[in-house]
């Protein structure tokens, strides 16, 4: 192994220690909770800084393993320090730790969130610049939980923030202002004295915790309710309130919607829609001018910092965002009991790259559906409509749903997964329901893409049906809904049926009809060079050898399907990563790997089968591209010769 290859190992092994810390999904737990923590109790004065840290520490390590135990231990930790301060305090905290108990379960992130935006706001004020954990909380939430559920978050953070600033008379790290002059502090929950030292603490705990049990807390608490509501209609009408909450509010809105549109377009969609940061910022300018104060320097920073920040996910590859998959997932919910998945939620596969081969197909399918609903202008001129039904066949493993996968990740519309065997019941006239339903949502969530995969299930033909009565039924429901999309409405908001199979011969002819699958379409197994392109694609991102040849793995892998060449990459990945455990250091997959796997890997389909979907694709195949050229045909036939029998030289010759 040479220097370079060497240096080449040692990053992989870096990057791949970085992106298992990364995609740790308890590495974030134990990070809000920490910050929850330690802002909380940075911002109520009570234990000892370097004690703040410690408990800050131990219940971000019990967030590592039980995060809303981490949460609700950080929260309680809080109540002496609200107890030491002032009693209405504690009454509030009380009241607060309760609405906490209640939303704990099923909310804990979004809790941790709003700690961490208001508390940020008040802790250690010898350290402004903590503020600016508000701010990049603000915005990150807004990316993590979408713009629905954020802007409500952030209208109460920012309005306990300025409430909480003119009730305790005093400004907050994160630079919203208040005009503290025209409020009267109260008295009843104010947080007026200092942080205990390290041996007072015991005596603090014990004081704070018998006035936990003054029976007037809870009529404190009462009693502060209403100078709380009072202050907050003065923050928000007759100070900077409104102005400010309105420009965080058109900000986030703007930021998360840009991040939900740009997701499948560029790879640095999340820094592009950051620059709506700049909204609030404005906003934040006119409010120190309209109400004559000077704008925090930690605002600003805290802003800017958010665009570099989501550049740097940008770069690694992090996306936070889940606009769109918040926004899908609704539409998903529409279509209820058929648990049916939207193709882009479900996939891994980000565009058509991700399918190896094919190219012809891709072509076909981005010209028949994308063009009409794409170009609307250039489709009404030369009346192009899109079809209303297009059908995949080709063996089992050839790639079919990952095509329409990859075709949803690429395209904004919507794809609906329908895996057709779960519309079937065994309730009499239910399944023709299910069949009736589906369509009536999806002209509904028009223009969108219905994919029936195993579409075999509910379009059998009639004679292959026998006794079975629900066959016909079915048969005939799905006949009529077809038709039915051929409607003027249908026509502005299309909706186009996908079908796939890899039984094409028991699929009923009337299904064939031009009008219904107006586009038939095989996908066959891979040839040589198609198989070479799908190693490609699963050996992207992985450590290969030097010594792999992808043309002698192609020609080692005659009849091998995508789902085949997946697998073998698979156990080659396995061999290598067992030999690496073993020898404790990154050994690259090479070519050793993939001959021992190929050896004793057989082909999924067999020759019998290609002959069935040969015939198929005579008899039916209506494409564009799919028609090969009478140069190719020749090569088909001519792919079986007499040499390729081996032996068997008496049979030949009787023949
Ligand atoms: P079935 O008819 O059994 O549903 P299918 O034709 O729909 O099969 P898929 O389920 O899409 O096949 O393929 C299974 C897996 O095989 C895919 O998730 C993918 O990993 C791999 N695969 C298949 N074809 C390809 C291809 N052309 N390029 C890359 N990977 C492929």
């Amino acid at each position: 192994m040479n220097r370079q290859q060497n240096l080449n190992y040692k990053q992989e092994q870096y990057r791949a220690l970085v992106h298992t810390i990364v995609t740790n999904e308890h590495v974030y737990p134990a990070i809000v909770v920490f910050l929850s923590t330690f802002m909380l109790l940075g911002a109520i004065p009570f234990y000892h800084i370097g004690v703040v840290f410690l408990l800050a520490l131990i219940t971000g390590a019990i967030a590592y393993v039980h995060p809303e135990f981490g949460l609700i231990l950080g929260i309680l930790l809080g109540l002496p320090s609200a107890a030491y301060q002032s009693s209405g305090l504690a009454g509030l905290y009380i009241l607060y730790i309760s609405v906490v108990l209640v939303e704990l379960s099923t909310s804990w992130l979004e809790i941790g969130a709003i700690n961490i935006i208001v508390f940020s706001a008040f802790a250690f004020p010898q350290f402004p610049i903590l503020g600016i954990f508000s701010i990049l909380a603000i915005v990150l939430s807004n990316y993590h939980f979408g713009s629905g559920k954020t802007i409500g978050l952030v209208v109460f953070s920012v309005l306990m923030i300025m409430t909480l600033s003119a009730l305790w008379g005093v400004q907050n790290n994160t630079g919203f202002h208040v005009n503290l002059g025209q409020y009267s502090t109260a008295e009843s929950i104010s947080i007026s004295k200092p942080r205990l030292d390290l041996g007072d603490l015991g005596n603090g705990l014990s004081t704070a915790t018998s006035d936990l049990f003054n029976p007037d807390l809870l009529a404190g608490a009462y009693d502060t309710i209403f100078p709380f509501l009072s202050t907050l209609i003065q923050v928000l009408f007759y100070d900077s309130g409104l102005v400010q909450l309105i420009g965080w509010i058109a900000g986030l809105f703007t930021m998360a919607y840009l991040s939900g549109v740009l997701q499948t377009e560029t790879k640095y969609q999340q820094t592009i829609s950051s620059f709506a940061i700049f909204i609030p910022m404005i906003f934040y300018f006119l409010a120190s001018i309209l109400y004559n104060f000077d704008g925090s320097i930690i605002t600003y920073l805290g802003m800017i910092l958010s665009i570099i920040i989501m550049f740097i996910f940008d770069l690694f590859n992090i996306t936070i965002t889940q606009e769109f998959v918040i926004n899908r997932e609704k539409s998903v919910k529409m279509f209820g009991k058929f648990g049916l998945q939207d193709m882009k939620l479900a996939a891994g596969v980000k565009s058509l790259d991700d399918v190896g081969n094919y190219e012809n197909v891709k072509k076909e399918l981005m010209n028949a559906i994308v063009m009409p609903l794409k170009n609307k202008t250039i489709a009404y001129a030369y009346g192009l409509k899109p079809p209303t039904g297009i059908l995949l066949f080709g063996p089992p493993g050839t790639g079919k749903s990952l095509l329409m996968s990859a075709l949803a990740a690429q395209l904004k519309y919507k794809i609906y997964y329908v895996k057709s065997s779960e519309l079937m019941s065994s309730w009499y006239g239910e399944s023709e329901k299910n069949v009736n339903e589906i369509f009536s949502i999806a002209r509904k969530n028009a223009p969108c893409i219905l994919f029936f995969d195993e579409i075999d299930a509910i379009g059998k033909s009639r004679s292959a049906a026998g006794t079975d009565t629900t066959t016909p039924k079915i048969l005939t429901t799905l006949l009529q809904d077809m038709d039915g999309l051929k409607s003027k409405e249908a026509e502005k908001k299309p909706v186009i049926i996908v079908g796939a199979t890899n039984v094409p011969d028991q699929l009923d002819r009337a299904l064939m009809r031009p009008g219904r699958f107006d586009k038939i379409i095989y996908m066959p197994v891979p040839d040589k060079e198609g198989r070479k392109k799908i190693f490609q694609v699963h050996m992207k991102g992985l450590i290969i050898g030097r010594d792999v040849d992808l043309d002698l793995l192609a020609k080692k892998t005659e009849r091998f399907t995508g789902a085949d060449i997946k697998n073998v990459v698979q156990e080659a990945k396995e061999l290598a990563a067992k030999e690496a455990e073993e020898q404790n250091k990154i050994v690259p997959i090479s070519m050793r790997h993939f001959m021992e796997v190929i050896k004793r890997v057989k082909p999924s389909v067999n020759l019998a089968d290609l002959e069935k979907y040969q015939k198929f694709k005579i008899d039916y195949e209506r494409s564009v591209y799919g028609n090969k050229k009478d140069e190719d045909k020749e090569k088909e036939k001519k792919i079986i010769t007499w040499d390729d029998v081996i032996g068997l030289k008496d049979v030949k010759k009787a023949i």
